[in-house]
């Protein structure tokens, strides 16, 4: 059996984070593992409060996993503080393990922070480079490198200067510029467009993480990175088509469609 972990926060609501991740893993028959580093009090609404995890427990929890079980990928996604940053980077260090999909999350769509301000600097310094791939959306991108991404041409510049930063490829996420959400895959060499339909829908919720481990899970079963970007984006267009009227806010997005 194919294994997945996600080192994430909990979305009580069930549609992001830890239980989208485990969600997107059973869709594709991996068995799924998580650490959890944050406890958000959430619906399809809004983010209620958020209870971070002891750094301990955290390294605890890693250790637990990768000293007695086989691990494929992992998946990274809320980190919430500094602290929790550089404990997820220095732990997983010392395991190296064979796929690393970091979803630099940083405020849900009701805008509330899931990332410190002051954790960003940990983020890009310590593990950023370590991640085999990242997945940031527009305007995680335009924070992370500085610069303004306002077309296609912007994205493709972005990728360089991830580049720079120690970055081994990205898909930079073009759901947020008005154009089809087509998203732009570098792996340090060449650019790969992976093109999406715009479905229209307000239950977006999850849609981050859901793209992110499904990644994940491809790249556990064997997948080359290219294919397992493909496959995601594929997994991820019609969960949206399908995704769930549940809630008074936004939706899920329906992982078993
Ligand atoms: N809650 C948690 C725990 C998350 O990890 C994420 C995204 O990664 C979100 C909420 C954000 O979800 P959305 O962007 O759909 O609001």
């Amino acid at each position: 059996m194919k294994t997945a972990l996600t080192i994430a926060g909990s979305d009580s609501g069930g549609g992001a984070g830890i239980q989208a991740d485990l969600k997107t893993f059973a869709a594709h028959s991996v068995y799924g593992m998580s650490v959890i580093t944050a406890i958000t009090a959430q619906n399809t609404v809004e983010v209620r409060s958020v209870q971070n995890i002891d750094e301990q427990i955290i390294q605890d929890q890693i250790e637990a996993v990768f000293d007695d079980l086989k691990v494929d990928a992992v998946k990274i996604g809320m980190l919430s503080s500094p602290s929790i940053v550089t404990t997820v980077a220095e732990t997983l260090a010392k395991y190296q393990p064979n796929h690393i999909v970091l979803d630099p999350v940083m405020v849900s769509k009701g805008g509330h922070r899931l990332l410190a301000e002051d954790a960003i600097s940990a983020l890009k310094e310590e593990l950023m480079p370590l991640a085999d791939i990242i997945t940031p959306n527009i305007p995680e991108a335009e924070i992370l490198t500085e610069q303004k991404i306002l077309n296609e041409l912007d994205m493709k510049s972005a990728c360089i200067s991830f580049k720079k930063l120690g970055v081994k490829s990205v898909l930079l996420k073009g759901g947020h510029l008005s154009t089809d959400p087509n998203d732009l895959f570098y792996d340090g060499e060449n650019f790969y467009w992976v093109k999406g339909k715009r479905v229209h829908t307000k239950n977006t919720h999850g849609t981050g993480c859901t793209l992110s481990s499904a990644i994940a899970a491809n790249l556990a079963k064997g997948n080359t990175l290219l294919t397992s970007v493909q496959l995601a984006k594929a997994y991820i267009e019609v969960a949206i088509e399908h995704s769930l009227d549940l809630g008074n806010g936004h939706g899920p997005t329906n992982h078993f469609y």
